[in-house]
């Protein structure tokens, strides 16, 4: 299914986070995220308030326009799966999802008759029911208790990366206690805590469990010098004072750029001595919007709004982009009060946010090879790693050819994506993780490093492909075909370069 596979890069990250209220920092425990999705007309068109046992709507009938928008653009993009299957005549094209399954409320076929002899759409239907359901759930404006993110942790009680329960107990999150809460919360942090559960010293990714390879082994101990304290030691804000700055250089971001940045403080708080700087670099990263804008917003929320209000995301004017092709780039950023341009500095759009005293983040929107050389002297395996979430390695370019037989170049040998990118990485000698959406991702990325030039026989194993415990557990469903259902960060792996040894505590 050559249209598929070149559909579903655009799925496997496809920026549909969604637009959290950016609350401000504040003194108190846990931040509130109120007023997600709000509905950018509140006083004209105010929001029916669905109770618990009505989440349930067919797309065309939903109280909620960017979800009756999200069932257009499914109708106008995906095809009838029994039209696909039996054409009736040939040369005839097949039809265009028409008729919604009352059971699941999806655009599922061209027509009732057709769905009546699909037999194969109960496979799917309680899944996107379930989908339907979430989405209504998140849009109906309850108190989203499952997006209280707590304070820092006290340094004598042990975080678990063991699963999502025991980290958000051991972390004193609410308690989730639906599975509809746990996918809302594992979708919101899967970035920050995929990151945090390889790091820490606590990973449950270990030798033990063949996970971690020998070399890898020797990698996530030197990253863990920096990132914690000697045994023994507090492990608390006052002791990182004379520690380096971990660098995480997030590649090819997309949704994962546009998470708020209190979010990604949930990350620091795994590393209470450690000070971090997220670097988000690729060519759909977000940006905060323009400044002269974001000014005028502030003066007018300032007479009548809150703090939390202030931070909030502006909504983008259409309802909903649809996650096909080349997949929307995630809409602006807020632009806190210490949010400066750094186009000087690196020469594309980009930012830089002290955002604590622990934690900066800045976004670059260019292709890592344009800004390597700003960095290529600088790496250091005992402060910096890199990730890679869902690359898509083994997936066809979009923009580049083979130039022997015209077909599309894989991405991790394209030019125009991972061609020279990789080489580099592993140039560094700092482990670079990666994630896929799913076991035929994985494998497919995976095996695309046994053909890449300069890649195959240059790497060696840090982990092991397999499962990643905190993917997310919310199922996103393509809109060209919504029978095609992936998770975000649902496996991982990683490699470092071989060559040197690395410099210090490598016997
Ligand atoms: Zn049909
Ligand atoms: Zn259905």
């Amino acid at each position: 299914m050559f249209a598929r596979s070149v559909r579903l890069p655009s799925l496997r990250r496809s920026g549909h986070l969604p637009v959290y209220n950016i609350g401000r920092p504040g003194a108190e425990k846990y931040r509130s995220f109120l007023n997600i999705f709000r509905n950018p007309k509140p006083k004209s068109e105010p929001l029916p308030a669905l109770s618990d046992n009505d989440l349930f709507h067919p797309f065309s009938k939903s109280p909620f326009p960017e979800v009756r928008a999200r069932g257009e653009a499914i109708q106008s993009l995906a095809l009838c799966s029994v039209c696909t299957s039996h054409p009736k005549h040939a040369g005839e094209l097949p039809s265009r999802v028409k008729f919604e399954c009352p059971d699941c409320g999806w655009p599922s076929h061209c027509s009732e008759e057709h769905w009546q002899v699909d037999k194969e759409h109960k496979k799917y239907c309680s899944r996107l029911r379930e989908v339907n359901e979430d989405e209504h759930d998140l849009r109906r404006g309850r108190k989203m208790r499952e997006f209280q993110l707590p304070g820092p942790q006290a340094y004598e009680e042990a975080i678990s990366f063991a699963n999502w329960d025991l980290f958000w107990y051991t972390r004193g999150f609410p308690s989730m206690d639906t599975e509809r809460s746990r996918r809302h919360a594992s979708k919101l942090l899967t970035y920050p805590l995929t990151i945090g559960s390889v790091l820490h010293q606590n990973s449950g990714l270990t030798l033990n469990n063949r996970r971690v390879t020998l070399e890898g082994s020797r990698s996530l101990a030197a990253l863990r010098t920096t990132l914690h304290v000697p045994p023994g030691a507090p492990d608390t804000e006052e002791a990182g004072a004379a520690k380096p700055q971990i660098r995480v250089f997030i590649l090819g971001a997309r949704a994962e750029s546009s998470l708020p940045p209190h979010v990604w403080e949930q990350l620091c708080m795994l590393f209470p001595s450690c000070h971090f700087h997220l670097f988000f670099i690729g060519p759909q990263v977000s940006l905060p919007k323009p400044a002269d804008e974001a000014v005028a917003r502030n003066a007018k929320s300032s007479a009548s709004g809150t703090a939390e209000q202030r931070g909030e995301c502006n909504e983008s004017h259409s309802l909903y982009v649809p996650n096909i092709y080349v997949p929307p780039t995630p809409k602006p950023i807020a632009r806190l009060k210490r949010t400066r341009s750094s186009i000087q500095l690196y020469g594309f759009p980009s930012y830089t946010i002290p955002y604590t005293p622990q934690l900066t983040i800045t976004g670059i929107q260019a292709n890592y090879a344009e800004v390597h050389q700003h960095f290529a002297e600088t790496f250091d395996p005992y402060a910096d790693v890199f990730f890679l979430f869902s690359p898509g390695f083994g997936f066809p370019s979009m923009r580049s050819m083979s130039q022997l037989d015209g077909t599309p170049l894989l991405q991790i040998a394209s030019p125009t994506e991972w061609g020279p990118v990789v080489p580099v990485l592993l140039t560094s000698r700092c482990s670079i993780i990666v994630t896929g959406f799913s076991p035929a991702d994985i494998e497919r990325d995976v095996r695309s490093l046994e053909i890449a030039p300069n890649v195959a026989g240059e790497f060696e194993w840090v982990i092991n492909p397999g499962i990643n415990v905190f993917g997310s557990e919310k199922w996103e469903v393509a809109d060209f075909d919504p029978r095609v259902m992936v998770k975000a960060n649902w496996g991982l792996w990683a490699i470092r370069g071989k060559g040197r040894q690395i410099r210090k505590g490598d016997q």
